[in-house]
Formats: C-alpha cells, sequence, structure tokens
C-alpha cells in the first residue's frame, strides 16, 4: 500500500487538475429522426457568437461521439441553426474537429459515388454522388472565417451537413425507387412503433 506521500505525488499537478474541473459536463442530445419536419427547412444563419456557442460546438461534438456519427447538424438536435460539426476520424484525433458555421460550398471538383448514411435516418444506406474536392467558406465557434478543402469522405461530410442546413436530406440524391423504397419502409416501422 503506497504511504501518503507517495499518492500525494502521483496526483496530477495543480494546473491539469484546475483543466479537469473547469470542463462541463456534455449535454448528449438525442437525435431527430427523419419524419421530423425540422430536419426539411433551411436553417437560419447565426449571428451571436458566445461562450454559449462554443459550448454548443462541444455538446454537440458529445452527441455526434455518442451516436458513432462523421457529422452532425443543428436541425438534428432540433436547433434552427446554420451550424454542424464534422470529424471523419470520429474522436480519434481532436486536430480534425470542424465547426462549420454558416457555411457555404465556394467550390467543387470531380465526383465520387459512395455509400451513405445519416444519423437521423438511422439503418438505411444509399449511394450518393458527391463531389471529390470540395472547398467549404464558414466560421469557426468564435466567429473567425476560415476556409477549407475537403477531400473523399471530407468533402462527402461538408456536402451532407451543408444539406443538412439547407433542409435537404441524402434521401433526395438517391433514385426515386430506392427512396420511395426507404420511405415505405419508415412508414412501417412508424406504425409498429419502432421509429
Ligand atoms: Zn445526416
Amino acid at each position: 500500500m503506497p504511504d501518503k506521500s507517495t499518492s500525494s505525488e502521483a496526483r496530477p499537478s495543480g494546473a491539469s487538475a484546475t483543466a479537469e474541473v473547469a470542463t462541463p459536463p456534455r449535454k448528449i442530445y438525442p437525435i431527430v429522426k427523419y419524419g421530423d419536419p425540422i430536419l426539411e427547412k433551411p436553417t437560419a444563419a447565426v449571428n451571436k457568437f458566445d461562450t454559449n456557442l462554443e459550448q454548443l460546438a462541444e455538446d454537440m461534438f458529445a452527441s455526434m461521439y455518442a451516436a458513432q456519427g462523421v457529422g452532425l447538424a443543428a436541425p438534428q438536435i432540433g436547433l434552427n441553426l446554420r451550424m454542424a460539426v464534422v470529424d471523419v476520424t470520429v474522436g480519434k484525433n481532436p486536430e480534425a474537429k470542424i465547426v462549420l458555421i454558416n457555411p457555404e460550398i465556394t467550390h467543387a471538383e470531380g465526383e465520387v459515388r459512395e455509400e451513405e448514411g445519416c444519423l437521423s435516418i438511422p439503418g438505411f444506406r444509399g449511394y450518393v454522388i458527391r463531389p471529390q474536392f470540395v472547398t467549404v467558406k464558414a466560421l469557426n465557434a468564435k466567429g473567425e472565417p476560415f476556409e477549407m478543402r475537403g477531400e473523399n469522405m471530407l468533402a462527402r461530410a461538408f456536402c451532407h451537413e451543408i444539406d443538412h442546413l439547407n433542409g435537404v436530406l441524402f434521401l433526395q440524391h438517391l433514385s426515386m425507387l430506392k427512396r420511395d423504397l426507404i420511405k415505405r419502409k419508415i412508414k412501417k416501422l412508424k406504425k409498429q412503433g419502432e421509429w
């Protein structure tokens, strides 16, 4: 059994202990599912930048990781805000965290056809053609402007999330046949109380 002085040395330094205390517990939002009208309405631009917005961004990352997603848009947690978070590493690399506020695609190039899913349409996937390269202009959680180029999966995530902010779901990029099939299955799940 270690004596008192040993265990005291093993404790984190004052600075890191303070940092731990300063991190508030994250709010995990439930994900809004397909059928809720908020998912098909264009969002309103964010115009207030404060600590609440920064906290919301962190809560959105936490909610996205909890749902095992690579992107999450504000309407998916019931908020009418032009804001999304993306992390194609699903939390493995803190530097891969991207907050997109009032984002716009300024350039798109190439085409990639790949399977895609959505946290708001769990259990369903479909092939969607997206640009291979996309340049996005946005503000970060502090309201600072930036521009970023994404390739392949990141480009796809940018497009998918910005679609959300315009009230568009990946279903709208599928063939009518595939889209109707998924909609019918969801209708059935709703009837059974499983949606
Ligand atoms: Zn989605």
